[in-house]
């Protein structure tokens, strides 16, 4: 290593995949410069994974009220909730990740530049105030923002962004898309107070997730009071009233207004890289469609000595994809594992819906098209709890089997607690297990999880 350079590493952002690189860097002995301009965590830990769990927990705590309630509990039918309360617990969480952080960084001896960085040539990285620092690699870590659509009255929305400042339920709330935001949202607001409406331009939910589990996602939201339209349109957003009662947005899709004014518009449709004003271009660096900075297998740029990952990267936006990506590219620099690569493969991923919604591996579809002979499996049934106190929510749990050996190459759930089952069987599928490795698995009871390895 050349030590011409000030640094062995610059990182631009101190989200998810530029800690976990200059933790992983500092512990190959290397210098490292980490600029980040906002709070340290990035988008999962300020506005993301971390504030969104802590509401969902919440969500699911009333959800859970009312199953109490069922089974003889003496507690109100829509229990009260102070917004205000659940926030200063949600930022007191925060408050410890970042003073940790802080803490982790002090001994890891990474100087922190709480500035924004821009790329000056493949090598040197200049601050917003000027100062220049020179590394012999770079690593874009910069994340990704919210896109809204181009339609009139765009300003009117709001993004995820700002539902994290929300004090209260809004009554009514809009949502614009389907995917992963969309639909997360839409669960806990409704649990939460509002009155939602989700606006969805496909004919479907989540279209990276098995047809069949998001129908029947889409069926319990509905069973949750969300107003729900597919193949809708948005044409433009107005402002109603001049600020007293009644007052509110509009939403108008090519089929004309729809019937309620809403407090609060949400746009939820996919997340851009951060790669404006990076300087990216003039260094050779390659941005694609979506923002999003173009890197070969393993995360390194056109230019050798500049790399990217995580959500500006624009392979797979989640947070342990950002910091695996982030450690192998490490070891890979400055570990000795020339072959450190990511694997994109079989990453098991969670909608914290209501139940959660968790897939890892292949849909029926696309292993149809992988290998042909495909079996599938399925565990359509009502949780103990649910059916103790006579809900109506039911689990769907589905396996993806393929080749005469039945190897299992998707796993399925939708039903309480598959946010915890899923882990442990992504294990079971990057190992290749198969069908009857499963059923030779002794069931633990009585638990949902126990359907997995009784599906027949
Ligand atoms: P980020 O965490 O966004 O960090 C990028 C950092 O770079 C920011 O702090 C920014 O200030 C900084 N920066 C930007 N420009 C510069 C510059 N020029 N110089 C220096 N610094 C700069 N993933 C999950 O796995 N599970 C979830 O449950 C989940 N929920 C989510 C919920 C929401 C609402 C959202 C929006 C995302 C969620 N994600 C979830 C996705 C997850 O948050 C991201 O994949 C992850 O944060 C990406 O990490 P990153 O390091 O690439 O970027
Ligand atoms: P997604 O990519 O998940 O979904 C975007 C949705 O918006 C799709 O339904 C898409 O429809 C729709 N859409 C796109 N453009 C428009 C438009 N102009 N008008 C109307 N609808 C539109 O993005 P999200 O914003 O929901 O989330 C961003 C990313 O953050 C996720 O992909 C995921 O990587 C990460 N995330 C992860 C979470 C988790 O792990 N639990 C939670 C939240 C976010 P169509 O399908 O027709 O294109």
């Amino acid at each position: 290593m050349t030590t011409s350079h000030d640094y062995d590493l610059i990182v631009l952002g101190g989200g998810s995949g530029g800690l976990a690189a200059a933790f992983r860097a500092t512990q190959h002995g290397r210098r490292v410069l980490l600029m980040e301009p906002g709070e340290l965590g990035g988008t999962c830990v300020n506005v993301g994974c971390v504030p969104k769990k802590a509401m969902w927990l919440a969500a699911d705590l009333a959800g859970r009220i009312g199953l109490a309630r069922a089974m003889g509990f003496d507690v109100p039918l829509v229990p009260a909730l102070s917004w205000k309360e659940l926030i200063v617990h949600r930022q007191a969480y925060i408050a410890n990740i970042h003073a940790s952080y802080r803490r982790r960084l002090d001994e890891s001896g990474v100087v922190r530049v709480p500035r924004r960085g821009r790329l000056v040539d493949a090598h040197t990285v200049q601050c917003s105030d000027g100062v220049r620092y020179t590394a012999a690699h770079i690593l874009l870590a910069t994340g990704a923002h919210p896109s809204r659509p181009e339609i009139p009255g765009q300003e009117l929305g709001g993004v995820s962004d700002d539902f994290f400042n929300l004090c209260e339920a809004p009554a009514q709330v809009a949502i614009v898309g389907g995917g992963y935001i969309a639909v997360e949202l839409a669960g806990l607001l409704q649990a939460l107070g509002s009155r939602v409406t989700l606006l969805v331009r496909g004919k479907r939910l989540l279209d990276r997730f098995d047809g069949e589990l998001a129908a029947q996602l889409a069926e319990n939201l509905v069973h949750q009071g969300v107003r729900l339209h597919f193949d809708y349109r948005l044409r433009e957003l107005q402002r109603q009233g001049g600020g007293g009662q009644g007052d509110g947005v509009r939403v108008l899709g090519h089929d004309g207004p729809l019937d309620s004014v809403f407090d609060t518009v949400f746009f939820a449709i996919g997340r851009r890289g951060n790669t404006c004003d990076l300087g990216l271009e003039a260094v050779g660096v390659e941005i694609g469609d979506r923002g999003e900075v173009i890197v070969d297998e393993g995360q390194t740029t056109a230019v050798p000595s500049i790399h990217a990952v995580g959500d500006v990267a624009g392979k797979v936006g989640l947070t342990p994809v950002a910091i695996a990506a982030a450690r192998l590219l490490m070891d890979r620099l400055f570990g000795g594992q020339p072959q450190a690569r990511m694997d994109y493969g079989s990453v098991p991923s969670v909608v914290f819906s209501h139940p959660p919604l968790g897939m890892v591996g292949l849909g029926e579809e696309e292993a149809r098209r992988q290998f042909g002979d495909v079996k599938i499996y399925r565990s359509n049934f009502r949780p103990m709890l649910q059916a103790l106190a006579d809900g109506t929510q039911r689990s769907l749990f589905k396996l993806v089997c393929a080749g005469p050996e039945e190897r299992v190459v998707g796993v399925h759930l939708l039903g309480e607690s598959a946010d915890e089952i899923l882990q442990g069987f992504a294990v079971a599928v990057k190992m290749g297990a198969t069908k009857a490795q499963f059923d030779a698995t002794v069931a633990i009871h009585p638990t949902s999880a126990e359907e997995v390895v009784l599906m027949h």
